[in-house]
């Protein structure tokens, strides 16, 4: 992508509005831009990190056997009077009537609506185990929307639900969603530390936050040092086994949100490998059982010949918080610093003579050989001053920049710079191009 062709309004001073560094940045980066409160539109440089995060979810569901399918934003209101949850849900819903006087919601949430789908669909215990997901747009009316994308009205959620028809494989299913989170969230360079949590509206006996420490975050943890570092499930993972054992054995250290923390137990951990942090939630997990399959009749045949209740769980990762999350976890006081899994680009190329005929052919003989390699480059191919080109290059944060200028040129070099570690090195082109493409596609591959 050239530069002269993006849409890339960067900003040079730190809005006021912005109190945390992941909202300043996206807004300094040009990655989005306030439309009402906690509603924001996604500008290409953001949409394009939304996108790469998005993706890394959706693969790591499919692997762990979920199956992706898309439910609307809108919902009708009788199937939550179905649950009980219309009245109950309060003002954090956004009601609406169509022109007909129906009253309809924007799902803040989707238990009743993927009930109502598999009720109608399934029938018997064979079909069983079911992971069913969406990645959709949800709406919850905050009190407080703030810090930019973390605590939005209208948000991307990845949700999905499982079926099961006995609570032992019910947990199997939770299990199975615990360790791909384990693996989505590793794979944007985030540590989300696994901790007990409240079941909150959703209900139920069973449930864990994903929580990133920072000191930004919402949230108030309490864990076993331990669980920081805790080992990622290697992509050969065999979901369809049995994982309950290898993971309620890691849950057994403390790790407690603050509405679940027990003071005297924490205690009992030796002072040096006690953690007591702030972090942000960026995925919810639940077994919640029968909560909405008994009011809302949803059953199926068993072995026996019986009709049972099915037992479910629902299963949340925050993708559009996970931007801000990223970013928190990742930048320094130039800016961005993004994970190559999940940059908005993996190269920027700097042209510093835009207009010079051998510069310009350099950078398009570059240009081109990366994107052959499947490296994604932004070309900055402006008529603009060397310390401005550099300054956006920092501010957005792409793994490595390629800088081309004519004093090089007549060396037969052009610069590389780490973006993460700050190194410059001066390479020959056709060598440049090699350590680049190698390091960012090794970068790439999933472990
Ligand atoms: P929180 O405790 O932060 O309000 P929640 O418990 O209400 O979150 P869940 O119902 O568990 O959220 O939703 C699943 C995920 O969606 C959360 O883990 C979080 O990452 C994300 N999420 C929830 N609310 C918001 C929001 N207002 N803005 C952005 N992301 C959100
Ligand atoms: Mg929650």
């Amino acid at each position: 992508m050239r530069l002269s062709k993006f849409f890339l309004p960067v900003l040079k001073e730190t809005p006021a509005e912005a109190s945390i560094v992941s909202h300043q940045l996206m807004l300094r980066a040009g990655m989005m831009r306030q439309g009402a409160a906690g509603i924001y539109s996604w500008l290409p440089l953001g949409h394009r990190v939304l996108q790469k995060i998005a993706q890394i979810v959706r693969e790591e569901q499919n692997r762990a056997g979920a199956v992706e399918m898309l439910m609307p934003t809108i919902q009708s209101a009788d199937l939550w009077r179905e649950s009980g949850r219309y009245d109950a849900y309060g003002a954090e819903m956004l009601r609406i009537s169509d022109r007909q006087e129906r009253e309809m919601l924007y799902g803040p949430t989707n238990e009743e609506l993927i009930t109502e789908i598999f009720r109608a669909g399934v029938r018997s215990y064979k079909d069983l185990p079911k992971m069913l997901y969406h990645i959709q747009w949800k709406f919850r009316d905050e009190i407080r929307p703030r810090f930019g994308v973390m605590r939005g009205r209208e948000f991307l959620m990845k949700d999905t639900y499982s079926f099961d028809l006995t609570p032992e494989d019910a947990r199997k299913s939770y299990y199975r969603m615990f360790a791909a989170y384990l693996r989505t969230f590793a794979r944007m360079g985030l540590r989300a530390v696994p901790m007990r949590a409240d079941t909150g509206p959703i209900g139920g006996d069973l449930s864990h936050e994903f929580i990133v420490l920072a000191e930004t975050g919402e949230s108030e943890v309490f864990c076993h040092r331990k669980l920081v570092d805790m080992d990622i499930p290697p992509a050969d993972t065999d979901f369809d086994g049995d994982l309950t054992d290898i993971f309620e054995g890691r849950t057994s250290l403390y790790a407690a949100t603050d509405e679940m923390h027990d003071a005297a137990e924490f205690a009992q951990i030796p002072a040096e490998e006690q953690l007591s942090a702030r972090g942000i939630e960026v995925g919810h997990i639940f077994y919640f059982g029968n909560k909405y399959s008994e009011p809302m009749n949803c059953k199926v045949m068993g072995p026996d010949g019986r009709e049972s209740l099915v037992e479910m769980g629902s299963y949340g990762v925050g993708v559009s918080r996970l931007v801000g999350a990223i970013i928190e976890a990742h930048h320094d006081e130039s800016g961005c610093n993004w994970p190559v899994s999940v940059a908005p680009f993996h190269v920027g190329l700097v042209n510093l003579k835009a207009g010079d005929a051998e510069t310009d052919r350099v950078c398009a003989d570059i240009y081109s050989k990366l994107e052959q390699a499947g490296i994604e480059v932004l070309y900055d191919d402006r008529d603009a001053r060397a310390g401005e080109k550099f300054a956006t290059m920092d501010l957005i944060g792409l793994p490595y920049q390629l800088v081309v200028g004519p004093r090089g040129l007549k060396n037969g070099v052009i610069e590389v710079k780490n973006r993460n570690t700050g190194e410059k090195q001066e390479l020959a082109l056709d060598k440049a191009v090699e350590l680049v493409s190698t390091a960012i596609l090794d970068a790439l591959k999933v472990a």
